[in-house]
C-alpha cells in the first residue's frame, strides 16, 4: 500500500484535549523551526468543537513549535501508522511565546517556585479511566479478574508508555465498573504534565487498536464511580536532595512544604476552575467518592484535597525522605495537565512567598463550574497568574462551555462527556 510517514505537532489546550496539526516527516527539520500554523482562537475551541466565544476573531497567525523532549514514536507494529507526535509551544511568528501558552504558563509557574525558594519540584500523574473492551461484572474492584480480563490492553498500553520514554509505575482494575487506572513515575514539572498527556494519548492510543475506547471524563456516568487525576509531588533543592519531609514537624512536613501547602488550600476553592474545569468535575467532587468536597490537607486519607502519602520505611530513612510526597486530589482530565499543574505550582509558590500558614478551617469547594468561575473572577492572584489576555480567554472559553450545556440532566451531560473525553 502506497503510504508516507507523517509527524504531528500539538498543544493539550483549554479543553484538556491535544490539538494541533501534520505534516510529512520529510518537512521535520524544517518544522523543528517554523513549527506549524496555528490561529489564536483556536485555543477558543470547546471541547465540544465548535468556538463558542472568542475574544480574538478569526484574525492572525501562530505556530506551534515542536520541542524535541516532548517527542513520541511509538510503533504498535500492527499495521497501524505509527504514533508520531510533538507536544510543542505555542508561538508568535516572530518565535517569542504567545502570551496564553499553556506550557509556558506552567513554566512562569515553575519560575515562580524558583524565585519563592530556590526550589524544583518534581511531579507524577495517577489517571484514572473507564476501557470499554471488558464486560461490566460483579466484584471487578482491584481483582485479579478484571486485570486479567482488559486482555493485552494493559500490555500495549504499558509497553507504549515506555517506548514513549515515560517511566510506567503501576496498571490497575480500580474501584468503578470498568474502571482502571494508570501511574508513571516522577520527573520535573513540565516533563510530568508532558508525560500526563502523552500516557493519556497513549492509551486513547492503544484502545483505539483493539477498536476499543477509554473514558477520561470525571463522571462518566451520573451514578457511577468517578474518574480523578491525582498529582503527586514534593520539593527538591538544586543539587537533588528531597526538601519535602520533616518527621519532627506536623504532618512531617518541612517548612517549606507546609507553606506550599498552605497556599494551595488558600487557593484552593478558586483553583478549580482550572484543575476541575468541566461541569462533570462538580458531579465528581461529591461525597462518599474519595474525591475531596472541600479545601483540606490530612495525613494518608483518600478523601482530602491535599493527601500527605505513606512512605515505606523498609528502604532506611534516604529511601523514607527521597518517597515522601503530597498527592493533590482535585484534578480530572478535562483540565490540561499544564494548567492544573501550573495552578498548583503557583498557589504553592504564593504560600511559600507569603510565608502561609495551614489554616484552622476547611473551606468548602465550589460544587458547580460556574461557581468555581466566580471564585477564580475574583482572584486577583490568578489574573495575574494567567495575565489579562489569557484569563479572559480562559473565562470566556468556560463560561461559554456552562452555558452550552445548562440544559442537559446529569444523566445526558455525563453521556455528553464521556463521548469526548
Ligand atoms: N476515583 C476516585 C477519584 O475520583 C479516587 C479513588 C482512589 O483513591 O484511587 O478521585
Ligand atoms: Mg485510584
Amino acid at each position: 500500500m502506497l503510504r508516507e510517514d507523517l509527524t504531528f505537532v500539538g498543544t493539550c489546550d483549554i479543553a484538556g484535549l491535544v490539538r494541533g496539526k501534520g505534516f510529512p516527516s520529510t518537512e521535520l527539520p524544517t518544522r523543528r523551526k517554523v513549527g506549524i500554523g496555528w490561529t489564536h482562537s483556536n485555543l477558543m475551541q470547546t471541547c465540544f468543537g465548535p468556538i463558542l466565544d472568542t475574544p480574538f476573531g478569526t484574525a492572525g497567525d501562530l505556530m506551534i513549535v515542536p520541542d524535541p523532549s516532548a517527542e513520541v514514536h511509538v510503533d504498535f507494529r500492527d499495521g497501524s501508522a505509527p504514533e508520531h507526535f510533538f507536544l510543542g509551544d505555542i508561538c508568535n511568528t516572530d518565535g517569542t511565546s504567545w502570551e496564553c501558552c499553556v506550557r509556558a504558563f506552567l513554566r512562569r509557574a515553575i519560575d515562580a517556585l524558583n524565585e519563592a525558594c530556590g526550589l524544583e519540584l518534581l511531579a507524577a500523574f495517577e489517571q484514572e479511566f473507564v476501557y470499554t473492551g471488558v464486560e461490566d461484572v460483579p466484584g471487578h474492584a482491584y481483582s485479579l479478574n478484571a486485570f486479567r480480563r482488559q486482555g493485552i490492553f494493559g500490555e500495549m498500553l504499558i509497553a507504549a508508555i515506555r517506548a514513549a520514554s515515560i517511566h510506567p509505575d503501576s496498571f490497575l482494575a480500580e474501584y468503578g465498573p470498568r474502571q482502571y487506572e494508570m501511574t508513571v513515575g516522577p520527573d520535573s514539572a513540565l516533563a510530568a504534565a508532558d508525560a500526563a498527556v502523552i500516557s493519556r494519548e497513549m492509551a486513547r492510543g492503544a484502545a483505539f487498536r483493539l477498536e476499543n475506547r477509554v473514558i477520561f471524563s470525571p463522571m462518566p456516568v451520573a451514578d457511577g464511580a468517578g474518574n480523578g487525576v491525582h498529582i503527586h509531588f514534593s520539593l527538591h533543592n538544586a543539587s537533588g536532595k528531597p526538601e519535602t519531609s520533616d518527621p519532627a514537624a506536623p504532618l512531617g512536613l518541612s517548612t517549606v512544604a507546609a507553606r506550599f501547602a498552605a497556599g494551595v488550600l488558600h487557593h484552593l476553592p478558586a483553583l478549580c476552575a482550572v484543575t476541575a474545569p468541566s461541569p462533570v468535575s462538580y458531579l465528581r467532587l461529591t461525597p462518599n467518592r474519595w474525591a475531596p468536597t472541600v479545601a483540606d490537607l490530612k495525613l494518608q486519607d483518600r478523601g482530602a484535597a491535599l493527601r500527605v502519602c505513606p512512605v515505606f520505611e523498609a528502604g532506611g530513612e534516604e529511601s523514607r525522605q527521597a518517597q515522601f510526597n503530597l498527592e493533590f486530589r482535585v484534578c480530572d482530565a478535562a483540565a490540561s495537565p499544564y494548567l492544573a499543574l501550573g495552578a498548583l505550582v503557583f498557589a504553592g509558590a504564593d504560600g511559600v512567598a507569603r510565608q502561609m500558614e495551614i489554616p484552622e478551617t476547611e473551606t468548602a469547594l465550589p460544587t458547580s463550574l460556574n461557581a468555581a468561575l466566580d471564585l477564580m473572577d475574583a482572584s486577583t492572584a490568578m489574573k495575574t497568574w494567567f495575565g489579562p489576555v489569557f484569563f479572559e480567554a480562559y473565562m470566556r472559553h468556560k463560561r461559554s462551555e456552562v452555558v452550552y450545556v445548562a440544559d442537559l440532566s446529569e444523566t445526558e451531560l455525563c453521556a455528553r462527556y464521556a463521548q469526548i473525553y
